[in-house]
Formats: C-alpha cells, sequence, structure tokens
C-alpha cells in the first residue's frame, strides 16, 4: 500500500467521522430535541455540512485522487479511489452561491408546500416548483451529463444507474401492472380488513416489533429502535444503526411494517463489510438496493402466508380479545387488500410502482422541459385514472401529497420501484438456493435468510454497481418478471384471478 493511498484513506475516514457526527444530530432531531432546539441544531447541521464539503474538495484531497489514478489502482483501492472521486468531482463543479441558493430556495419551497398541500392550492407552491427546478437544471449543467438531463440526477441515489435502461424496464412494469390492478379490482372482493382497525394497545406493538426484529437477527447491542413522525434507518456506522417506527393504536398493520421495513434496512448496515468500515467501500451500493433489502423483508416474508402462520399466534397472546377467532386465512387477505387509493404511501404491494412510475414519468418530462409545471396537477389526475382508475378529489391528496420535489429530491422516487424489483429478483434466487426457505418462514426461523443476504450482498459493501451485484447474485440482469410472477402468483390466488 503506498504512502499517498494511505494518507487518501486517512482522509476519507475523517469524512466519514463528519458524516457520523451528521447523521447523530439528525437522528436526535426526528427523536428527542425539544422542538425549540430547531434553529440551533439547523445552524450546527448547516456549520458540519460546510466542513464536509471543504474537507471533501480540499487541495489535499484532491491532489492525491489525481495522483493515485494517473498511477492506476487496483482491487478495493480501486473502488475506494473510484466512489470517492464521484462523490468529490461534484462537489467541487457545483460552486458554493448555487449550493447556498438551493438550501435557501429548498427551505423555502418546503415551507410554501406545506402551506399549499393544507389549503390543497397547487398554486402556492407552482412558483416555487419553477425555481427549484431551475437551480436544479443548473446544477445538471454544471455537473454534466449524457444523454436526458435526469442522469445528472439519478445518479445521485443510484450510481452508475442510467435512464436511457431504466425507461424501458418500468415501461414494461406499467404496461403489465395496470390491468393486473384491473383484473384484481374487477373481483370486487375486499378482505374484512376492519379486523386491523380495532384498538391495538402500542406496548403490546412494541413487544411484538422488538419480537420480529430479534428473530430476523438484527443485533440490539449494534442498533436501537426509537420513535419518530416518518419511520427511517440512519447509520452512524455498522455498529451502531438507529431504526425508528411509529405506533397507531387503531392500526395495527403501521408499526408492524413499517418495523419490519426499516430493520430491513438496518441489517443491510449491520451487515455491511467490517474491514471497510469508515471507507468508500463499506458503503451500501444505491438507494435501489437498500430499498431491495426493506421490501424483500416487509412483503416477500412479512406479507406471506406462511409468516403469519407463526406470528399470528404470537400476536394472539398479546392481543387474545382482538384477534379472537382471526384466521390466518383472514389475517393474510386482510394484510395484502388491494386498493386503488390516490396516497401512494398507504399503498399496497401491487399499486405501489404505479404510483411511483407517474412521479417519474412527470419529473423526467419537468426537467425535459417536456411539460410545464403549470399542467402537473391535470396530468396527474389524467394518469391516475389512467393507471389506478380514479381521479384524486384535490390536489392535496394528488400531486401536492410528496414533500420530494420541494425539497429538490428529484431523481429519487425511481428508486424505490427499483427497490421492489431488486427485492423480487434477489428473493426468487434465494429460494432456489434454499428450497426451504418458506418452510423456514412458516416456523419463525428467518436467520436462515439473513445469512443468505449477508453473505450474497451486505458483505459486498459497496465493491459492484447495482448491475453488477444483480447479476452476480441472479446470474442475469434485472427483468421485470420477477416481480410480475410473484405479484401474479401471490395475488392470483389471493383474488382467484
Ligand atoms: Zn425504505
Amino acid at each position: 500500500m503506498s504512502e499517498q493511498y494511505t494518507e487518501f484513506i486517512e482522509l476519507a475516514r475523517e469524512l466519514a467521522d463528519i458524516s457520523h457526527a451528521e447523521a447523530l444530530l439528525s437522528w436526535d432531531q426526528e427523536t428527542y430535541m425539544p422542538a425549540r432546539g430547531v434553529t440551533q441544531r439547523a445552524r450546527a447541521l448547516g456549520v458540519l455540512a460546510g466542513v464536509h464539503h471543504e474537507k471533501l474538495t480540499a487541495p489535499r484531497l484532491v491532489g492525491l485522487v489525481v495522483e493515485l489514478s494517473d498511477r492506476g489502482c487496483e482491487g478495493e483501492e480501486a473502488v475506494n479511489l473510484r466512489e470517492l472521486k464521484r462523490v468529490q468531482d461534484r462537489a467541487l463543479k457545483i460552486p458554493k452561491e448555487l449550493v447556498v441558493e438551493l438550501t435557501e430556495t429548498q427551505s423555502l419551497a418546503h415551507e410554501a408546500w406545506i402551506e399549499a398541500r393544507s389549503r390543497s392550492e397547487f398554486p402556492l407552491f407552482a412558483p416555487w416548483l419553477v425555481k427549484v427546478l431551475d437551480l436544479q437544471r443548473q446544477v445538471a449543467h454544471r455537473v454534466g451529463f449524457e444523454g436526458t438531463i435526469y442522469n445528472a440526477f439519478l445518479e445521485v441515489y443510484e450510481p452508475y444507474a442510467r435512464t436511457e435502461e431504466l425507461v424501458p424496464v418500468l415501461d414494461e412494469l406499467r404496461r403489465r401492472l395496470v390491468p393486473l390492478v384491473e383484473r384484481i379490482l374487477a373481483t370486487g372482493k375486499r378482505p374484512a380488513t376492519g379486523i386491523l382497525d380495532r384498538s391495538y394497545a402500542r406496548s403490546q406493538q412494541e413487544a411484538f416489533g422488538r419480537r420480529v426484529m430479534a428473530d430476523m437477527g438484527f443485533d440490539s447491542e449494534a442498533g436501537r429502535l426509537d420513535v419518530s413522525v416518518h419511520p427511517f434507518c440512519s447509520s452512524l456506522s455498522r455498529e451502531d444503526v438507529r431504526l425508528t417506527t411509529r405506533y397507531d393504536e387503531d392500526k395495527l398493520t403501521g408499526s408492524i411494517f413499517g418495523t419490519i421495513h426499516e430493520c430491513g434496512h438496518g441489517l443491510y448496515e449491520q451487515g455491511l463489510p467490517e474491514d471497510a468500515e469508515g471507507t468508500p467501500a463499506g458503503h451500501s451500493i444505491s438507494l435501489g438496493i437498500h430499498e431491495s433489502q426493506s421490501r424483500l423483508w416487509e412483503n416477500m416474508v412479512g406479507r406471506s402466508r406462511e409468516f403469519w402462520e407463526h406470528y399470528l399466534p404470537v400476536l394472539r397472546e398479546h392481543y387474545p380479545d382482538q384477534l379472537n377467532g382471526v384466521d390466518v386465512d383472514r389475517f393474510y387477505a386482510a394484510v395484502n387488500q388491494v386498493e386503488a387509493s390516490p396516497i401512494r404511501v398507504e399503498a399496497d404491494e401491487v399499486t405501489y410502482n404505479l404510483h411511483i412510475l407517474l412521479r417519474f414519468e412527470l419529473e423526467r418530462e419537468m426537467l425535459e422541459e417536456r411539460v410545464g409545471v403549470g399542467d402537473l396537477p391535470e396530468l396527474w389526475m389524467d394518469r391516475m385514472e389512467a393507471y389506478l382508475g380514479i381521479r384524486p378529489e384535490n390536489d392535496a391528496v394528488g400531486v401536492l401529497q410528496d414533500v420530494h420535489w420541494s425539497l429538490g429530491l428529484i431523481g429519487y422516487f425511481p428508486t424505490y420501484s427499483l427497490g421492489n424489483l431488486y427485492a423480487a429478483q434477489f428473493f426468487s434466487r434465494a429460494q432456489v438456493e434454499m428450497p426451504d426457505l418458506m418452510d423456514q418462514v412458516g416456523q419463525g426461523q428467518l436467520l436462515g435468510l439473513r445469512q443468505w443476504l449477508r453473505k450474497k450482498i451486505h458483505r459486498r459493501g459497496k465493491r459492484l454497481t447495482a448491475q453488477e451485484l444483480v447479476e452476480e447474485v441472479t446470474g442475469e440482469p434485472l427483468r421485470v418478471d420477477f416481480l410480475m410472477e410473484y405479484l401474479e402468483g401471490k395475488f392470483g390466488e389471493l383474488y382467484d384471478l
């Protein structure tokens, strides 16, 4: 190992240490910070972000990246160099004034969005969205891109993915999902979901959630579970992984599936390679791969019949009255109800991706200036009608429902659908390699799956790109068939198609 590389890694680790502090402050802000702490916290986070940026773009680190690139690296060294250089290049290309203007504009746009959504008045938000898009376009032209401008945003969340390759995959997904949703809804079958809306004491929801987390193999000595308004997983290091969930006593499933989902993210973080801790190679690959880990556990395991064959009796011990006489068939049907709802975050496994595809299409069309901001509300309604057969009754539950665009999070949405596609492909492979996998799940034995994921995915860190990982694990590139076959099989049976 050269002297330059040793120094390079030392500086990379310092960046990870600053991120560690930033993550802790952000986690605390969402969980325990008193409301009035917000102003000083914003300041502290702003200063830390500045320090991070300075160190990332410091002449010494830039020089080391150039020297090492000229000399050429191999193996793990090449991965670390490639990944740090990727982030550093972007940071160097965006001038500080533009970063400041974006941060300020997005903060004001966010406030305008809150107001617009509460009054369901899109025109209050529209001029801010125009500004955000304009600044984001400036960012794209600074950092440069090949093909569509959307690539400049997609690569932030899904490195090395290309819009031109993603579009045909997601188009195919839409073409196959729309008729499936139509067939399901046409049956008119409505599972009795009332059993999920009885009164479920919070303490017992928590006890059950913690039990499932332990069975999934989440290491509570290297992580914790708390409560926040929006559940998330934040990793300070692989030995300090913070999960949150939320409890609603009138809605049993929110906390259960929320906890399993975040725990899936958490297992990925805890399983990252120990020997690469603090270096770029020790990170997760992309948002899409991260989401595949949460979705796989939440949906393919947590919403399976086998899972509830084991866990419904466990849950009934916590709620003997509420679940008295409720059998597995009824419970399984209830947690898999398909519904054409206007709200993305409440969507089931089948309709969820259509919500994402609509957003992906619109944000791409906006950036490519094929669609004007003023046309969004109408286009949103039209496409909801085309994909799900419903027209949202107003913009608050239509185009204004998500926070993402107000925060400039463009290019983020497709990673949710990529996550579902990756999850189905990985899970299909896991079942080939472990033919008794679902029998294990039916006995509450979840560690076999965790070990498989750890070995095949988590331990790889960022040494591969998402595409390379999918090929290595499953032997073929990403295909829509795995998710569609899974959905058609499961919901075909549930809805007698
Ligand atoms: Zn997630």
